[in-house]
């Protein structure tokens, strides 16, 4: 496995595509935005900068790294030479169908795609493909170049094989593997945004302020971020996203985004990424 196409050059696109790059993959780097890539790219040549300050990389490793990425606006050039594709769009299902489509009919007969999406039926993605077979989830962690799980969600249709690739791929890439099923919000998600929702709920009814909410949950827990700073982190919309996809994967209302949570994103209010969530950037 040489080449690697990552569509989506978000706050995760981006962390993949460096991580690739690292280890001395080719990386093209896919979105419909240029003004998305071109902030990838400055985000990654900042990421690698601290990783030259911390001595995990040198200065001539970046040049390196950064030659290693190519950047493309249009998905079919992309993907034309991938072994693997890792999608790593918005998290939404007719968006992530489409696109997976698109990869279909574009990337080499072996390439195996790959998607990135927190909480989206992995078998739901490969029946958007002619290669069910070699459709498979690939759920990195926030911020990629530093968290070492990689949840690996086996679709209905995942080929073994193709599981035992992907898991050697991960520890290739210094991650740890972790096999999952195929069920809405695989385990990282399932168990972590009820939590961030219940945070809001509390926020909401004025039981305490951020802040405190967040240090109570850090102190208490031994959290290394309160749950409200996590999902300025992850995104606001995307937190909203994965609880309605749970929230109609297991048609349960418990799952249902809090008021506050939904307002929020509706204001535009989306956490790091926009300058301000629970708290201001
Ligand atoms: P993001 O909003 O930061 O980036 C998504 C990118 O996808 C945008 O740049 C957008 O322009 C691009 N895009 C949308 N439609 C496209 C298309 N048709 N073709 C090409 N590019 C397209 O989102 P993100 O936070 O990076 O999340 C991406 C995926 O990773 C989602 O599935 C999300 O659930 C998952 N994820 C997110 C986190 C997190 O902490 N943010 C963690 C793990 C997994």
């Amino acid at each position: 496995m040489k080449n690697i196409a990552v569509i989506g050059a978000g706050t995760m696109g981006n962390g993949i595509a460096h991580v690739f790059a690292q280890k001395g993959f080719n990386v093209n780097l896919v979105d419909a935005q240029a003004a998305a890539l071109d902030k990838a790219i400055t985000t990654i040549t900042k990421n690698i900068d601290r990783q030259i300050t911390k001595g995990i990389v040198s200065e001539d490793d970046k040049q390196r790294m950064l030659q290693h990425i190519a950047c493309y606006d249009i998905i079919e050039l992309g993907v034309s030479q991938a072994d693997l594709v890792i999608e790593a769009a918005t998290e939404n299902s007719s968006i992530k169908k489409n696109i997976f489509s698109t990869i279909d009919q574009y990337a080499p007969a072996h390439c195996i795609l790959a998607s990135n999406t927190s909480s989206i039926s992995i078998a739901e993605l490969a029946s958007a493909t002619k290669r069910p077979q070699l459709v498979i989830g690939m759920h990195f962690m926030n911020p990629v170049p530093v968290m070492k799980l990689v949840e690996i969600i086996n679709g209905a249709q995942t080929a073994k094989e193709v599981t035992e690739t992907i898991v050697s791929l991960t520890k290739d890439i210094d991650k740890i593997p972790c096999v999952v099923k195929d069920f809405p919000g695989f385990i990282a998600n399932r168990i972590l945004m009820p939590m961030i929702n219940e945070a809001i709920y509390a926020l909401s009814e004025g039981v305490s302020d951020a802040a405190t909410i967040d240090q109570i949950m850090k102190l208490g827990m031994a959290h290394p971020m309160g749950p409200l700073q996590l999902a300025d982190y992850i995104g606001l919309d995307v937190c909203k996203n994965i609880l309605g996809i749970m929230q109609e994967g297991f048609n349960n209302t418990k799952y249902a985004p809090c008021p506050l949570l939904i307002k929020m994103v509706e204001a535009g209010k989306l956490g790091i990424k926009s300058g301000e969530g629970f708290y201001k950037y």
